[in-house]
């Protein structure tokens, strides 16, 4: 979840625990939502952190705080970060890699994984990956298909579905789905982006979460319930201090 427009975070805390979700993420896009992340993670047994500077935040990376802020108990991992080559007057492309490179260096340094996000720069991602020895992560709000997808497990890499494969058009996404092998897939709401087709008009939530599991639950031929001990299993291999 990414923390602005969320409104009183006890409330979404409380309502996403009611719906069954345990474990959250709070994202930084850029220092200061990263410390937001932290304060939350340390108010709510539920929610650990992520910090990190979004490819198209408008604001200079301070990366001297963001490796301060990373020794935090409470973070979990370097995110939200990657590249977004898609988005018109964001900053340019030479510029997010110098900085994705630098971000990279952070998470390997402490030994986090990286919260990846993906905008027409799957090339490059991969590049930045094969260049970072040990560095591994997530793809998140994964939207391309099998092919792309198979390049990014090969790295290591797990994939995140957000409210995406609930939408209609998306039946190539949903091919992903079902056959991403399942020690490397991650569910995300992405909120308060993402929103799953019954939601659409309102803002997104963790507790929402259950729409895209029951989907997915239903491609794969699993129980609700063996996609949760999977999914909870997988979360905490990835985000290790997440237990
Ligand atoms: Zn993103």
């Amino acid at each position: 979840m990414h923390l602005e427009e969320l409104g009183d975070a006890t409330k979404v805390v409380e309502q996403a625990v009611a719906a069954g979700v345990t474990r959250l993420i709070g994202v930084g896009v850029n220092l200061e939502q990263s410390t937001n992340a932290v304060s939350l993670g340390h108010a709510y047994q539920e929610v650990w952190a992520g910090v990190g500077h979004h490819p198209l935040e408008p604001s200079e990376p301070d990366f001297r705080a963001l490796r301060q802020l990373a020794t935090d108990e409470m973070v979990v991992v370097v995110g939200e970060i990657g590249l977004d080559f898609e988005h018109v007057g964001g900053p340019h492309n030479e510029l997010q890699i110098e900085r994705l490179n630098e971000l990279f260096d952070i998470a390997i340094n402490f030994d986090l994984p990286v919260s990846v996000h993906n905008r027409g720069a799957s090339h490059e991602l991969l590049q930045a990956i094969s260049r970072h020895k040990g560095i591994r992560g997530v793809m998140h709000y994964f939207a391309l298909d099998w092919d792309w997808a198979q390049r990014f497990l090969d790295v290591g890499f797990y994939l995140s579905f957000a409210g995406l494969v609930t939408r209609p058009s998306r039946d190539e996404l949903r091919e992903v789905v079902k056959r991403c092998p399942a020690d490397r897939l991650l569910l995300e709401t992405d909120s308060p982006y993402g929103n799953s087709q019954k939601r659409m008009n309102v803002p997104n939530r963790p507790a929402y979460l259950i729409d895209t599991a029951e989907l997915v639950a239903d491609l794969r031929g699993v129980s609700l319930e063996q996609l949760a001990d999977q999914e909870r299993t997988n979360a905490t291999t990835l985000f290790q201090k997440m237990k």
